[in-house]
């Protein structure tokens, strides 16, 4: 494995025609991945995925949009202690949709007790922040209660996964500890230059949040884990930094964030 791709969902329908053959074109590709739960049934066909494949790791939660479906504290804490699971997650907060932001109160419920489990296990978090567009109204409330239990515990990390932040919510980050991760939207949107840029690139971390959000020149296709390649590449020509140089520190800093990988 020379590269990793830190979020994907193999674990989703979308690959239950040809898991396998994706499976070995990423492994043909020298990349590896986190496969990421966004309930129970997908936290469990992850850690399933982890076990039969060498490159892939597993991550356990409850994204925010599942509000509805009840947390199960006993399940989940279980599941975190399974030798291939690496974080706790995708969880957060999506303000995204107006029908979403009409229970915030219940994401926040789902979020903090992920949380408490990602410093019960000694896991990082990886999180899912989507604000309502034209605001950093997510990113600002998660932060505020990522600080609060960063006080009794200190030792409380993870990445931001999917970045659609902007400077400021990326240095509030890098004070707290996270690392920032950065997926195919930064090979064709522009904006996110200067955020690439201003991230030490020992706190960067690459993904693809496959099968969606395919970088340029996939755009419009299933994404997969192979193409995050794409990702560093795009990673080293904002760095100005010669691609093997950038290859080898993202997965070195997916090495320490995650240390089982
Ligand atoms: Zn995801």
């Amino acid at each position: 494995m020379k590269t990793i791709d830190t979020h994907s969902h193999y674990n989703l329908a979308q690959f239950d025609e040809d898991r396998e053959v994706a499976i070995a074109r990423m492994n043909e590709a020298e990349v590896g991945t986190i496969c990421i739960g966004i309930d129970l049934e997908t936290s469990k066909l992850a850690i399933e995925i982890a076990r039969d494949n060498e490159n892939i790791w597993a991550c356990v939660g409850q994204h925010p949009t599942e509000w509805s479906q009840e947390w199960d504290a006993v399940e989940f804490a279980a599941l975190a202690e399974g030798t291939n699971v690496v974080a706790i997650g995708e969880c957060g907060l999506d303000y995204f949709r107006e029908a979403e932001r009409e229970y915030k109160n219940e994401q926040v419920i789902l979020f903090r007790r992920q949380i408490e489990l990602a410093i019960e296990s000694g896991l990082p978090l990886m999180l899912h922040i989507r604000p309502e567009v034209g605001t950093m109204d997510a990113y600002d409330d998660a932060i505020a209660i990522l600080k609060e239990y960063k006080t009794a515990a200190p030792q409380l990390t993870g990445t931001a996964h999917f970045f659609a932040g902007d400077e400021r919510i990326a240095q509030e980050f890098l004070d707290l500890g996270f690392y920032i991760s950065f997926s195919g939207v930064i090979t064709f949107v522009k904006e996110y230059e200067a955020i690439v840029a201003m991230v030490p690139l020992d706190r960067i971390l690459s993904e693809t949040d496959a099968p969606f959000a395919a970088p340029a020149p996939y755009r419009g296709k299933r994404n997969e884990p192979a193409y995050v390649v794409e990702i560093v590449k795009k990673i080293a020509e904002i760095k100005d930094l010669p691609l093997e140089t950038v290859e080898a520190q993202l997965l070195q800093n997916a090495q320490t964030l995650f240390h089982t990988l």
